[in-house]
This record gives structure tokens, sequence and C-alpha cells, in this order.
């Protein structure tokens, strides 16, 4: 026998920072909404690597149908280092902030710890994951880690947005806890901030128009989204830039050094880059995994120069717009545009 409280105090023991508890029951009410915004086309063409299973996503009994509890987790990565390391003659590309490292990894650690912990009382088995194959964020909601915000992304009262988020999945029952009924009220800061106006209604996101989306999606970007795009090489965070919630949580220290890539990235060295230097260069961290296409963060870097707007990177643009592919040689020949327009 193990108790939530026993629990709680060996994972906030070991660092973590809000432990919360659900049952192992299906979450067919966000299946229900994730397939009813399907329908409505708010998606890219991109494969998205965990719902090609959405299933088991959705449903955690698929793979382990003697699961009983979910234990949900949340680690914040709030730190105050200077985002954009752009020097003159260098400009860089900014990487959101959530894989400034790699910090699903260092939460994945802990909660490994806390599973044999919980083990070695009990005997149970269990699953562990952070950013893995299960519907994390209904699963961190109705166990009490965080609400929905706006622009989609689960809020904690005393962390904002700035978590990651992961989980056990134990065949032992654990005493839930309840969902919080809290939600942003009148606020739609996230809503008005987005520079594609990707947010069509509140929880409601067009992905085919959400940087943190495009990032990784390879094409030529319509010239309305190329425009606003700014520096940004992987992923968008203005939405929670903005938030009042976030503007509240305390800075702190990395919690974990892991794959670190840095708040922001040579964008001449990612053009000059070969994809094996690529993924050689950043291992262990969202921007190089598996799933990320390397030529999506090349036609970025194009993007970003566009916008940077300085003539020093026109020869590098040049070499790129004689390129054998049409992406490629399309978002040069529009930052060439740009620069000499400017
Ligand atoms: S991540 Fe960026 S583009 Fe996507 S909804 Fe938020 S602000 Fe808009
Ligand atoms: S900006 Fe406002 S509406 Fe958006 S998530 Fe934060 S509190 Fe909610």
């Amino acid at each position: 026998m193990i108790e939530a409280k026993d629990i709680k105090a060996f994972g906030y023991r070991i660092g973590i920072d809000e432990i919360g508890i659900t049952t192992a029951e299906p979450f067919d009410q966000a299946l229900a909404k994730y397939k009813k915004q399907r329908t409505k086309e708010l998606f890219t063409d991109r494969q998205h690597r965990h719902l090609e299973d959405t299933k088991h996503f959705y449903n955690v009994r698929i793979k382990f149908p003697e699961a009983r509890s979910i234990i949900a987790a949340c680690q914040c990565y709030l730190t105050n280092e200077k985002t954009n390391l752009s020097e003159p003659g260098d400009p860089h590309g900014l990487i959101a902030r959530y894989t400034w490292r790699n910090y699903y990894k260092g939460l994945k650690n802990r909660l490994r710890e806390l599973a044999h912990f919980i083990k070695e009382k009990t005997g149970a088995s269990f699953r562990v994951y952070s950013n893995g194959p299960v519907a994390e964020k209904p699963i961190a909601v109705r166990s009490g880690i965080g609400y929905y915000g706006k622009h989609s992304v689960v809020v904690n009262q005393t962390f904002g947005s700035w978590i990651v988020l992961g989980e056990i999945i134990t065949d032992i029952e654990i005493e839930p806890d309840k969902a919080l009924d809290i939600n942003c009220g009148q606020c739609e800061k996230c809503i008005d901030a987005c520079p594609t106006r990707a947010i069509v209604a509140p929880y409601i996101i067009d992905r085919r128009r959400c940087i943190q989306e495009l990032t990784n999606w390879y094409g030529v970007l319509p010239d309305d989204i190329a425009e606003v795009w700014g520096n940004r090489l992987y992923g968008c965070t203005v939405c929670q830039d903005v938030c009042p919630v976030n503007s509240k949580v305390a800075v702190r220290l990395p919690s974990t050094d892991l794959g670190s890539v840095g708040s922001s990235i040579s964008l001449l060295d990612i053009l000059n880059m070969s994809e094996s230097k690529y993924r050689q260069k950043y291992p262990d961290n969202q921007i190089t995994a598996r799933w990320i296409n390397f030529k999506a963060i090349q036609r970025n870097a194009l993007v970003c120069l566009g916008n940077i707007k300085d003539k020093q990177t026109l020869p590098i643009l040049e070499r790129f717009s004689k390129s054998n592919d049409g992406v490629f040689t399309k978002t040069a020949h529009w930052a060439i545009g740009k620069i000499r327009n400017a």
C-alpha cells in the first residue's frame, strides 16, 4: 500500500515541481474534440508522431490493460538567460524556451526514480513518459496540474505554462485529485498577440497558421506568415510570453543540462551545416529528434534572414536561391527581395 501523499512527498524531495493524480480512464472528451478539429481541417499535412496511434494516445489501457492510475507531473523551465545571442555579422534564430535543454528527459529521469520508489513499496508495474505517446494535456488537466489557457497550452497556477509534463502510468489504485475549477476569465491577450491569428477561437488553434507547428512543416510559407515570422528558428512562444499568469512566475536555475542547445543558434551555421553535422552537434534535444525535418529548419533560417535584413547575408541567400529544391529557391528569393527592398 502506498498513499498519494507519500508519492508526492518523495516526488517533491527529488525535485519534481508539482504532482497530481488521476485515474487511467480513457480521455473520451479530448478524443472527440480532436476528431472534431480534424474534420475542420485545422491541421497541416505533417504526420504527428504521437497521433499515429490515436486510440492509444487517448486511452492508456489499450497497451497497458491493467493500468489503474496516472501520476502526472510538471517541471518548470523558466530561467532568466538571454533569449537572443545574435552578434553583429552573426544573426541568430530563436529556439523556443521549452527546448533550450531537454527538460523532458530531466523530468522523465525523476519520474523513473519516483516509479522505482513506488515499486519498492508496492511491487507495482509502471510506464514512464514525458513528451511521450499519451494525451499529456488532458492528463495534466484531469489530475489538477493545470487548466487549459485559451492558447490551448496547460497553465499551472504557480509555474504558468512554462512547464513540461510527464506521467507515470501504473497498475495500482491511488486516490485521484480533482481537476481545477479555474479558467482564463475575460482575458484574451494570447489571442490578440498571436502574430498569425492562429488562435481562431478560445482553445482552438489553426495549426496551418501556427508558427510552432510550421517550424517543423516543410513547404513554402505563405507570405503573410513569413512576414511576421521574425527570427524564429524552432517553435514559437508569443502567446505564452504575453500571458499575465506567466509574467508572475519566478525564474530559477535550469533543472537539467541534458541536451543543452541554448536560446538561439547562428543562422549562418545552420545554413552551412550538413544534416548529419546538425544532428551530431545538438544531440539529445527535440530540435534534432528523428521526426524533425532538417530542411524545414534550414527553410526557417532563410525566412529569419529575410526578416533580419542584413545585406551581409545576401551571398548565402544567393546560394540557396540556386538550389535544386523548390522550397529553398522560393524562400531564398523571398528573403533576397526583403533585403533588397529594405
Ligand atoms: S505558438 Fe505562436 S503562432 Fe502558434 S498560436 Fe501561439 S503565438 Fe500563435
Ligand atoms: S493570455 Fe490570458 S487568455 Fe491567454 S492563456 Fe493567459 S490568461 Fe488565458
